[in-house]
């Protein structure tokens, strides 16, 4: 049953997320427990993908308000930190029955700002979702250890929260990301600061907005905007004591390395360069209905997408047909019913995309469907590439080095399992791999040679749930603690060890100084 409060939050009315209806609506700060607006100077234009007409422009937050944001979340630390877990256990409750009651007002922000399906976005709330619920197990998952180590002498361990903890969120999972973070840390008994991206911040003012309605109190989760400016505060701002990160190399790279040298945690979830196998044992309807899906689903904008394929030995026949599958695919905004896939995220996304498809072709790769130049009705100005295709690719090329981040699925042979193997493992990324097989044999093999920390066996987006943790492995992730799960239960917390002895009657020693080592 619902908490009275969480009644009485139902049924007031929602804040305005924009600071004016006139003009351009302008993205509010979420600081201290108030939706505010920001007084830089500094505006980022947030365009519809699908059409490019301005949605929202999201404020560069200034040093003043970055400070405040870190002060006032060190200041409700203090509060937060004393209140029981059975309490902070009690706002999860409340926040993931709001979060399900508006998810598709959530999903509806996410496909205006960042153009994926509607279907697709719901998924991408479900999947925070599912973290909220994870965080409402609180009490039994930060439990410490007991033991009594001696005679009248115990030894037990208690988890504290860290602080004021900060998260950095990507564009391509505008709900997800944001929840991997502040449910887990604020359920700790952490104060949180997110900088979602200023990209598609939306879905997390709404966040927001529900984690007041659910009863969090002021200060304890804060939202700010920005850039690089706003990154390099939560870098060296001394309240905040982890970073949780997820993006791009270049930025992840060098947030690890300016947090870790300020002497904080820092957690940092890279790029990725998803490989599946297809063995000739192969289920093939399965198979190439998963492939499409997961190399052109989201258009191809996830960390986990299956962009690479390899075709072991005869399976490249299989390629026309996949080819068919991929035509099929209905490319137009993600607010249409049949939509399969939506535009990407930017006109300098969509430029990038296709100078990788033309290297490709110029490195003599085949290009088998090309989705360059295609004309979505009603969205001639929207930033859309349709399903696109490269055969024969090598390794050397860098449509197969570098992370396309687009609906391109590029396609390599090998004659072997065990050259597919090779050639995946020499690849620096570990973020995930897919093998599609009938062959328990072979799905063991691959399991155990495969050094890439997310495998799936005729599942080719294993991204685990979050009784689990998200294990990318290698060039996809600094640091060494993952995200959500028990180890991310680890990285919102440090250890205490307390040993004590009550003795019950008095013992020989007790009159005696003893200079050993106990
Ligand atoms: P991005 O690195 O451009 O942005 C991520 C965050 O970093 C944003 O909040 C952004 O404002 C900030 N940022 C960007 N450039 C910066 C810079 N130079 N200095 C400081 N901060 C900077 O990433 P993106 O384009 O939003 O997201 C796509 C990338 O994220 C892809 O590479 C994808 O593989 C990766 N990703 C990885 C995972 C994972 O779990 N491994 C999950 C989702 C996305």
């Amino acid at each position: 049953a619902a908490s009275p409060a969480f009644k009485r939050a139902l049924s007031t009315s929602r804040p305005a997320l924009f600071a004016s209806q006139a003009a351009i609506p302008r993205t509010k700060l979420f600081i201290n427990g108030e939706f505010i607006d920001s007084k830089t100077d500094k505006w980022i234009e947030l365009r519809n993908p699908a059409t490019n007409e301005i949605v929202t422009m999201v404020p560069e937050a200034t040093q003043e308000e970055l400070n405040y944001a870190a002060d006032s979340a060190a200041e409700a630390f203090k509060t937060w930190r004393k209140t029981t877990v059975l309490h902070r256990q009690r706002k999860m409750l409340d926040l993931q029955l709001l979060i399900r009651d508006n998810m598709d007002r959530i999903a509806h922000s996410i496909v205006l700002e960042q153009g994926k399906t509607m279907a697709d976005a719901r998924g991408d709330v479900l999947r925070g979702l599912q973290v909220v619920e994870a965080a409402c197990a609180m009490p039994h998952m930060i439990m410490g250890d007991h033991l009594e180590v001696s005679t009248d002498m115990d030894t037990y361990t208690i988890r504290e929260p860290l602080g004021v903890v900060a998260g950095i969120t990507p564009f391509n999972f505008p709900a997800m990301i944001p929840l991997w973070v502040f449910p887990l840390a604020n359920a700790i008994g952490n104060t949180c600061i997110i900088k979602p991206s200023e990209k598609d911040p939306g879905a997390c003012m709404i966040l927001a907005e529900l984690a007041v309605k659910a009863g969090i109190p002021a200060g304890v989760l804060n939202i700010v905007h920005g850039a690089r400016d706003a990154v390099n505060f939560i870098c060296d701002n001394e309240h905040i004591k982890a970073i949780s990160f997820v993006g791009s190399d270049q930025a992840g790279k060098y947030i690890h390395e300016r947090g870790s040298r300020n002497g904080k945690r820092v957690q940092a979830n890279l790029a990725a360069k998803n490989h599946g196998v297809i063995m000739p044992d192969a289920d093939k309807n399965h198979t190439l209905n998963q492939l499409a899906g997961a190399a052109f689903g989201a258009a191809g904008q996830r960390c986990m997408a299956l962009s690479t394929v390899v075709f072991v030995g005869e399976t490249k026949n299989w390629i026309p047909e996949l080819v068919e599958r991929a035509k099929k695919l209905k490319v137009t905004s993600g607010f249409e019913a049949d939509a399969d896939l939506g535009p990407v995220i930017s006109k300098e996304s969509k430029a990038r995309v296709e100078r990788l498809i033309a290297s490709g072709v110029e490195e003599g790769a085949d290009l088998v469907l090309d989705g360059r130049g295609i004309k979505v009705q009603n969205y001639e100005n929207g930033n859309f590439i349709g399903p696109t295709i490269l055969t024969n690719v090598k390794p050397n090329m860098e449509c197969y080095r570098e992370e396309i981040f687009g609906p391109v699925l590029v396609c390599l042979n090998a004659d072997t399992l065990d050259d597919a193997i090779e050639l995946i493992n020499k690849n620096p990324y570990g973020n995930g791999t897919a093998i599609f097989t009938q062959k328990g044999a072979t799905a063991r093999k691959f399991t155990q040679e495969i050094d890439v920390g997310q495998v799936g066996i005729n599942v080719p987006i294993p991204v685990p749930l979050p009784m689990f943790s998200f294990t990318g492995s290698r060039g996809s992730i600094r640091g060494d603690v993952n995200f959500y799960g028990k180890a991310g239960i680890n990285f919102y917390t440090s250890t205490k060890s307390v040993t004590a002895l009550w003795r019950h009657q008095e013992a020989e020693d007790h009159h005696k100084v003893s200079m050993d080592m106990p």
